[in-house]
């Protein structure tokens, strides 16, 4: 990206190395980033420049190993979830109020969409809701990892969207609708982005503001969260984790226009399909 106009650096993939089946279980892409970046400057002088606007932007990682995601990690939503019984969590029946008593939950894979797509509601008769997250993205296998370690396993950082069916089944199973994971409007590797701790974040639907805060007001910040989430399972190149939606959490319907913006990534807008999926 430089501006409003994007290289055409498709060639860079021809570094990529071939497999054959059974394929590895990471994004071939991020796993091999450092050889795809030297290859993106030997072609940026002479690459074709083309409008941003004529393109349709896709997810950033094609083929995620898992879609990891921290719930209840801003204070200040928690405080409006104990206001707002659609949002409402409980254990066994006991409502909580701490992201280390929940863990981390994963949202299906075949939900990940770009920015350039629709969202396609489901569920007409429930509220679907908006949830606006820096999403970080994997660089390198990451088994119990130490928080002071955590940022050099990143490769990278975008605006994520969690999109969410409200109601009474597991988390997972409401938030992995297709096209309820948003991946945008493009990947900022970790070097470009430095300390991913004071970044400003917001969200607006049909131009009114509804979500604004900032990551350093997460509960578990990213290095936290890096050193949780491997405690309990590898973390492959090119997984993904959506470090939670701070408050103002709220419902979107047919036809809205989604604005997301974080500091030092980029923003987008994305339409709302006008009819729900069937
Ligand atoms: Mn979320």
């Amino acid at each position: 990206m430089e501006g409003d106009q994007i290289a055409d650096v498709t060639d860079a993939l021809s570094v990529l190395p071939s497999h054959r089946y059974p394929f590895p279980g990471h994004d071939l892409l991020i796993a091999n980033l450092t050889a795809v970046r030297a290859r993106i400057n030997q072609l940026l002088p002479t690459a074709q420049r083309v409008a941003l606007a004529s393109v349709r932007l896709e997810s950033p990682v094609a083929n995620p190993g898992k879609i990891v995601n921290a719930p209840i990690n801003y204070q200040a939503y928690v405080d409006e979830s104990h206001q707002d019984k659609d949002l409402q969590q409980g254990i066994g029946g006991r409502p909580t109020s701490f992201i280390g008593d929940w863990g981390l939950f994963l949202k299906a894979n075949s939900a990940l969409v770009g920015c350039g797509a629709e969202i396609q509601l489901r569920h007409p008769k429930r509220r679907n809701d908006h949830e606006v997250e820096l999403a970080l993205v994997i660089g390198r296998t990451a088994r119990s990892v130490k928080r002071e370690d955590a940022l050099s396993y990143i490769a990278g950082y975008a605006i994520g969207l969690d999109m969410t069916v409200r109601g009474p089944e597991d988390r997972s199973f409401r938030k992995s609708p297709d096209t309820y994971a948003v991946l945008g409007p493009w990947l900022v590797t970790a070097d470009e982005l430095g300390d991913p701790g004071h970044l400003s974040l917001e969200l607006s639907v049909n131009d009114d503001i509804r979500q604004r805060s900032n990551t350093r007001l997460l509960v578990y910040d990213v290095p936290k969260l890096i050193e949780y989430a491997s405690a309990w399972y590898t973390l492959h190149p090119g997984d993904v984790i959506l470090t939670g939606t701070p408050e103002g959490v709220g419902p979107v319907k047919p036809g809205d226009t989604l604005f997301a913006r974080i500091e030092k990534i980029g923003e987008f807008r994305m339409r709302v399909a006008d009819q729900y999926a069937a």
